[in-house]
Order: structure tokens, then sequence, then C-alpha cells
């Protein structure tokens, strides 16, 4: 299992569009897509900056992992997700390793990927997401 860059920063937002100005208007970054993921019940946006991407996560229900998130702590930096190249040896290394999961198997993420969370308690508290693709 290698670990081959950062594929991107996580950001909660409240209003996707309003978030994305900066990015856009300023930054002159270009947001290449957003898309719903109905899996995690949030609507994203992809702002590619090199080899790597923010991600723009706004909460489409109240119920939403990232709809808490805002509520607890407000807008801002929710996760870091980490390219691997073997996302099913990665958890298992995970596993034999002790490291809490909050997927045990992978699951669909925005972009095509595949993708599981590790438990921000074994990472001092950044929320980490592993993240497979095609490429
Ligand atoms: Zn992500």
């Amino acid at each position: 299992m290698k670990v081959t860059r950062i594929d991107h920063i996580g950001i909660a937002v409240k209003d996707l569009e309003e978030a994305a100005e900066i990015y856009r208007d300023f930054l002159q970054l270009e947001v290449t897509d957003i898309e719903e993921v109905p899996d995690q019940k949030v609507k994203v946006a992809f702002i590619p900056v090199g080899d790597s991407e923010v991600e723009l996560l706004e909460p489409t229900t109240e119920d939403s992992p990232v709809a808490k998130f805002i509520e607890k702590r407000g807008e801002g930096i929710h996760h870091m997700a980490l390219r691997v190249d073997n996302l099913e040896e990665a958890l298992a290394r995970a596993q034999a390793a002790g490291i809490r999961l909050i997927d045990k198997t992978p699951r669909p993420g925005a972009g095509g990927a595949r993708i599981a969370f590790l438990h921000p308690r074994s990472s001092n508290r950044v929320l980490i997401e592993l993240c497979e693709r095609a490429d």
C-alpha cells in the first residue's frame, strides 16, 4: 500500500456557491465539478489546485454528518483525503494496527472514487479519508 498524495482537503460550508467565490474570483481557480453524494448527504464542489483539490461540502439534509459538524464546530476544514493505491490493503493494515475505522469497507465517494474514513481519535482529531481513484 502506498500513499501517493494529498488528494483533497474537505471544507464544510453552509453555502457552496457563496464559498466558491473566493476560490473562483480571487484565487482564479476553476470549480470543475459540482455533484451530490447521497451516501454522505452532501453536495460537493471540486476545485483543482496542482495535484490536489479543495472539496467544498454543503450538507443537503439536517441529519447529514456535515450539518452536524457545522452545528458543533462551525464552518471550516472537515477532513484531509490521502490518495492510496490500494484501499482494501490500506484498510486491512489499519485494522491490523488497531487503528479505529469509521468505514471497514470502501464506499462510493465523489468523482467515482472509492473512499473510507479513519476515526479521528486515531489521528489527533483529524478526520482522514483514504481515497482510491482510477485516475
Ligand atoms: Zn473528501
